[in-house]
């Protein structure tokens, strides 16, 4: 019989006293991913999984605080079983070298895991022709675990890490069709973060296809959290009466503070308690250190950057990995590419900006966006 193994961080089981808070919750989110057919039993340190389908497999492994899941082979506590269902094991596998790798859990079984290995790897050198045993660099590892039952497996598939999602409190992502915003997403989810997303979208200016693409990439973040929610704010007003009314270099940076204020409106609304970006220190002109200092400014909430020390080529990596790359290269239009001034401020200076902006109406055109936002859960 074959059962699913699922190992998870050990950053959760050092936790102590909070050790049950953080498992409970990783065996929520994993229980609302596999669905009602799959029976989920709690060891201790593991979690099986029994009963699932095929795509199981890979759903489980999408669960931040999953280090990663093998199907096991499932005997009694029995060492002829046990070395007989590893020998079948083995068996169907390729392979010229091996090692046997056995972890005994219970203490009350009578050999301990080097006899073990021992007893598995003698009947394992009888029985197939040809193998020898390395065990600096074997081709295959068995794994063998001696808890309530005895787990055999040699494939382990890796997960995502991190600690459970929801885990660690709330925040407001703002959600760019961009490469860098879904991949802070996915970090800070993966430190347990629960992530809504905001997305200003600039009506007829951005197409349906470039909102479209943003709920694509929340649907991608959603394989990982279970679901998404995106807040979708109109933003074409804002951006007029900036045109309109302030200085040309200063239209970005000013866009990026009411795009913080609004995101931490929603923030409160939310019970969130800190915004988040994709920007990057010195990617663009509105991530120097200046154009960060004068965008946070506007707003009292942490901002996380969880991007801020990586290069473009390192986030280009995790975008792969994590399967947003192939959506936001996608050519569609953003607000911040059709709204760019030619020389923007790259050392803008926070009295200069506010004085800017008093010749806008700023909370009444925040409190205007905020009564026209559209709510997508996906
Ligand atoms: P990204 O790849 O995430 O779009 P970027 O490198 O293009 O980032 P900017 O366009 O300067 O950088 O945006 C910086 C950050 O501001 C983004 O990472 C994102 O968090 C936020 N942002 C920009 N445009 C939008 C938008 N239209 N809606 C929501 N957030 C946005
Ligand atoms: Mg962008």
């Amino acid at each position: 019989m074959k059962k699913l193994l699922v190992k998870y961080s050990s950053e959760i089981t050092l936790k102590g006293l909070n050790r049950k808070y953080f498992e409970d919750i990783l065996i929520k989110n994993i229980k609302q991913r596999i669905g009602k057919e799959a029976k989920l039993i709690k060891e201790s340190g593991r979690i099986i999984i029994e009963n699932y389908s095929e795509d199981v497999i890979d759903k489980v492994r999408k669960v931040f605080g999953v280090l990663g899941v093998a199907e096991a082979t499932v005997v009694e506590k029995d060492v002829e079983k046990i070395a007989l269902a590893a020998v079948e094991h083995m068996k169907n596998i390729e392979f010229k070298t091996f090692k046997v790798e056995c972890k005994r859990q219970d203490k009350s079984f009578p050999l301990n895991s080097l006899e073990l290995s021992r007893k598995i790897g003698g009947a394992i050198l009888k029985n197939i022709k040809g193998i020898s045993v390395d065990v600096h660099n074997p081709d295959v590892t068995l794994m063998v675990e001696v808890r309530n039952e005895v787990y055999i497996y040699s494939n382990f598939l890796e997960g995502q890490g991190g600690m459970p999602y929801k885990s660690a409190g709330k925040g407001v992502l703002l959600l760019s069709g961009g490469i860098d915003s879904p991949v802070a997403g996915y970090m800070l989810a993966k430190r347990g973060l629960e992530i809504i997303g905001v997305y200003y979208h600039s009506h007829p200016y951005t197409s349906e296809r470039a909102k479209e693409k943003v709920i694509s990439l929340a649907k991608k973040l959603a394989e990982y959290t279970g679901s998404f929610k995106l807040y979708v704010v109109p933003f074409t007003k804002i951006q007029m009466e900036i045109i309109e009314k302030c200085r040309e270099d200063e239209l970005t940076i000013i866009m990026r503070r009411f795009m913080m204020s609004i995101a931490e409106e929603i923030a409160k609304k939310e019970g969130a308690l800190c915004l988040a970006t994709g920007e990057s220190l010195g990617q663009v002109a509105s991530q120097t250190l200046e154009s960060m200092f004068v965008t946070n400014s506007v707003v009292s909430m942490p901002v996380f950057r969880p991007l801020v020390g990586m290069d473009k080529v390192e986030i280009m990596d995790i975008a792969r990995k994590v399967g947003t790359y192939d959506i936001s290269i996608l050519p569609y239009e953003d607000c911040c590419t059709i709204f760019v001034p030619k020389h923007p401020k790259t050392r803008p200076k926070l009295e200069n900006i506010q004085k800017s902006e008093e010749a806008l109406d700023v909370k009444g055109l925040i409190e205007d966006a905020l009564s026209n936002v559209e709510i997508i859960n996906v």
